[in-house]
């Protein structure tokens, strides 16, 4: 397996057959219950790789993006998600613009020079307010980033957006396998749509995001291979990857948690794959095992998302559950998370984080 990790690093792309043979290796290497770290193990191999890779693109350093949960409401109903609309368990709320850029103030304050606008499929969040939006961020914070986490959109409305100023786009493609697609989202939702999605926010010029949950219901190892090769071929600027973890409400809710020692794997892989994409270490990690973020890092991740949403809503924006929900304000977080990346030798900097890709 060394080997093929080593000509992953090498050449940037595998077979079909090469991807799965690391995958149904370490799964056996899993079995079998090893430390993590295992000196001899898959894991520890790629991991290391991985942190090399890192340090030689980005040095120690640790990128922040202040999140901000806009809107719990959404008009599409995926069988994974707390939000979807079928859920009456949840209170749901909008942030008002007035809101959202009082968060960003706050956000700026502590240092945040990237602010990522995160929700449902809210309708009431149309083209044009949320173009109001993302102007007011950009005027007031014009040396800050903007990233948005809003769904699928029209080619248009995604146009008159990155006009308006956003920089960045995370839609998490989920799955590469079509029919993987179809036993997470109901008919009403479409494969093609969504990779279509992704298509146009590059072809615009976002620094574009995709991702996957591993162990989502369903997902075989073929599933994750074509994942990791649609990764290849697309080169995503970001790659948001997290274990899939049940909500009680949606339909999901008995089926098993993924595993994070597999999502470290991936985090590597695509890290020895991707050397320059920016790879956020999920709060779903940190949300599996205590100091599971720290873990990511040290399988190559670069980002952290600490939340900038005010307290009172952030218990209703439930993907999954027992997500971290501290009730720490930014400013404790944010110095906690400095202390526990200072502690495996990493620095939270204060920087924009632009993919080495983007041009000004
Ligand atoms: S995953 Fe996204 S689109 Fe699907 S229900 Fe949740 S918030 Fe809505």
């Amino acid at each position: 397996m060394k080997k093929l990790i080593d000509k992953l690093e090498k050449e940037k792309r595998l077979s079909f057959d090469e991807w799965k043979s690391i995958i149904v290796e370490f799964r056996k290497e899993k079995d079998k219950a090893l430390p993590l770290f295992d000196n001899d193990s898959i894991l520890s191999y790629a991991s290391e790789k991985a942190r090399k890779i890192r340090l030689e693109n980005f040095g120690n350093k640790i990128y922040i993006r202040g999140l901000i949960e806009f809107t719990n409401y959404c008009k599409n109903d995926c069988y994974y998600c707390g939000l979807r609309k079928s859920n009456k368990d949840i209170e749901r709320y909008r942030l008002d613009e007035n809101i959202i850029l009082k968060c960003c103030e706050k956000g700026y304050q502590l240092g945040f020079k990237t602010f990522v606008l995160q929700g449902g499929e809210d309708l009431y969040f149309n083209d044009d307010r949320m173009e109001s939006i993302i102007k007011n961020i950009k005027k007031n914070f014009p040396d800050c980033a903007l990233t948005l986490s809003v769904g699928e959109k029209s080619f248009e409305t995604y146009e008159k957006w990155k006009n308006a100023g956003a920089d960045r786009y995370l839609l998490r493609h989920e799955t590469a396998d079509k029919k993987h697609y179809s036993t997470l989202h109901p008919e009403s939702m479409s494969f093609d749509n969504r990779m279509e999605c992704l298509k146009n926010l590059k072809k615009l010029g976002y620094q574009t995001g995709c991702g996957i949950m591993v162990g989502s219901p369903f997902q075989t190892v073929e599933c994750i291979v074509e994942d990791l090769m649609f990764m290849e071929k697309f080169q995503p600027e970001m790659v948001g990857i997290g274990p899939f973890l049940p909500q009680h409400s949606t339909p999901f809710c008995d089926k098993k948690g993924g595993s994070l020692e597999e999502t470290l794997l991936l985090l590597s892989l695509v890290r020895i794959m991707l050397p320059k994409a920016l790879l956020p270490s999920t709060t779903a990690l940190g949300t599996v095992k205590e100091g599971g973020r720290e873990l990511g890092i040290l399988c190559g991740a670069n980002v952290v998302m600490p939340n900038l949403s005010p307290l009172e809503f952030r218990e209703n924006y439930l993907l999954y559950d027992n997500k971290i929900c501290t009730g720490d304000e930014a400013a404790e977080s944010l110095k906690s998370l400095e202390k526990n990346m200072k502690n495996i030798g990493y620095e939270i900097v204060k920087e924009r984080g632009d993919s080495p890709f983007f041009k000004k």
